[in-house]
């Protein structure tokens, strides 16, 4: 049976790729470059220097997770054959959650590898509409890409001895999906964000988002990680990490401590916020 056709069509993609920079984009530096590196074993970094995209590679095809912002699709691309790999070896490729700094790119990176868009059920509708559809985030358009396969919490993806494990870790989106592997020995956790980012808590931004930070804090306090990843540079301390490890420090992205920090700052966060809106409310 032939795939069902692109969402948008390859001059839809390319006009997007040369569109200029949405202004969060440009004040934050979402599409400014970085050289790609090895983060440990076979996970790379493909991103730019604000916004991650992951590569793990595999003798038998390649994950791809996140496609940053629109533009950023050429940049990521480019990445990907700077560190010797090719785009049409890329099998899966994943996402954090459809926001457009974290989906922009995706239906280049599909155009360019013909891989499976694989996603949340919560998330599919907002990555295939190109808009999140409800947040300060809502109406920022970016490029629809078809998901071909929905994946549950504790679902797995495999190519060769990688298994990728999704975590469903809503909140900061209704289908947040954060996604384990085990790399040189090391369990490696790449965080979908349990930040509010500005949205509102009450009234709530989509139905049951209180809830789903709650549980997603529960939910992240029993996991363990030796190395914390996460989709925007500041969540993790990426360029402190990746100038230690140039300098020498092989284990330089190797802190079990780290994802119960991060847990701990963003619950917090989380709390407050909830609270000054609950004081504000009628
Ligand atoms: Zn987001």
């Amino acid at each position: 049976m032939a795939a069902p056709p692109p969402l948008a069509s390859n001059e839809a993609i390319l006009a997007a790729e040369q569109a200029p920079l949405h202004k969060w984009a440009a004040e934050s530096e979402w599409n400014a470059p970085m050289e790609p590196f090895t983060i440990i074993g076979n996970v790379h970094y493909v991103g730019t220097k604000t916004i991650s995209a992951l590569l793990i590679t595999t003798p038998k095809g390649h994950f791809l997770i996140d496609g940053v912002v629109p533009q950023s699709g050429p940049q990521i691309a480019a990445n990907v054959a700077k560190l010797g790999y090719k785009m049409t070896d890329v099998k899966y490729l994943l996402n954090s959650h459809a926001h457009m700094d974290h989906a922009g790119g995706l239906a280049g990176l599909k155009m360019r590898s013909g891989a499976k868009m694989v996603a949340s059920a919560a998330d599919k509708p907002f990555l295939e509409a190109g808009d999140i559809g409800h947040g300060p985030s809502g109406g920022v358009k970016f490029p629809p890409v078809r998901v071909d396969r929905i994946i549950a919490d504790g679902g797995t993806l495999r190519l060769g001895k990688t298994i990728l494990k999704a975590h469903l870790t809503p909140g900061h989106s209704p289908g947040c999906t954060s996604w384990s592997m085990t790399a040189a020995g090391k369990t490696v956790f790449y965080h979908c964000s349990a930040s509010v980012a500005g949205q509102s808590l009450k009234p709530e931004a989509y139905p049951g988002i209180v809830a789903n930070f709650r549980a997603t804090f529960a939910k992240t306090k029993a996991m363990k990680a030796d190395v914390f990843l996460a989709n925007h540079d500041i969540f993790f301390d990426l360029h402190a990490k990746r100038a230690r490890q140039i300098a020498g420090e092989t284990q330089a992205f190797v802190n079990p401590a780290e994802l119960q920090e991060f847990n701990r700052i963003m619950e917090d966060a989380f709390e407050q916020r909830l609270k000054a809106e609950e004081a504000k409310a009628p």
